[in-house]
């Protein structure tokens, strides 16, 4: 099944092209459908955790969880940092303006609490959602609300498996601003594209 499709990179790193690094436990990859300018994804490769529910990794495997924050964060962080760079500022003359204080802010960490690809994976994102990929409300949703279940998230207050699929019938909010737009994707589009101009200025002004 088109599921089992994020396997092949934790089985075989070496055989991909939108492979940013791998070691023997991890594989960091590119996400082949950005829902933001930068979006990857971070895979752990030991078989015996690859299946595990996302909320279940949350709630009962906690070093795993401290090892991925330590690959964020201690490891990869000149790659990430590099990552957003180059995919949020192709012109690099305004990239040098831009603090890397700024971009972590502007960047989220999370599993889906549902999530249509079988392999673990965290998503390691930019805040934006300004891509071609984004092509519904429920694409921007998933990543905007308790759906999106934030790495940080207390095991207190993880959600119950199954129980968010109202979210999706709800209408959509600007991450930045609040302002809802209904269930008007064409009008949020053009809004996400106004924010991240809008966070751009603000983080050179700065
Ligand atoms: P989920 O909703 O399961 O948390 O997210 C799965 C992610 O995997 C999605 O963002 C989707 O775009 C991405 N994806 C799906 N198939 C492939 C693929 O074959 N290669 C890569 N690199 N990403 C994929
Ligand atoms: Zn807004």
């Amino acid at each position: 099944s088109f599921r089992d499709n994020l396997r092949a990179y934790i089985e075989h790193p070496q055989a991909h092209n939108n492979v940013l690094y791998y070691d023997e436990d991890f594989v960091f990859i590119r996400d082949k459908y950005p829902k933001s300018k930068m979006h990857l994804l971070l895979m752990p490769r030991d078989p015996s955790v690859t299946l595990v529910h996302p909320l279940e990794i949350l709630g009962k495997h906690r070093p795993l969880v401290d090892k991925l924050n330590f690959m964020v964060f201690q490891k990869l962080p000149d790659l990430i940092m590099k990552e957003a760079r180059n995919s949020l500022f192709p012109d690099s003359d305004l990239s040098s303006r831009v603090p890397s204080k700024s971009l972590w802010d502007f960047i989220k960490l999370g599993f889906h609490a549902g999530p249509s690809m079988n392999n673990l994976h965290l998503h390691v994102m930019t805040r934006d959602h300004v891509s071609p990929s984004i092509k519904h409300n429920a694409h921007y949703i998933s990543f905007n609300s308790p759906f999106f279940v934030n790495i940080d998230t207390p095991v207190s207050q993880l959600p119950v498996r199954g129980s968010l699929s109202y979210l999706f019938q709800q209408d959509v909010c600007c991450y930045r601003c609040d302002e809802s737009f209904g269930r008007q994707f064409s009008k949020l589009k053009g809004h996400l594209s106004e924010e991240l101009e809008s966070w751009l200025q603000e983080t050179l002004e700065r």
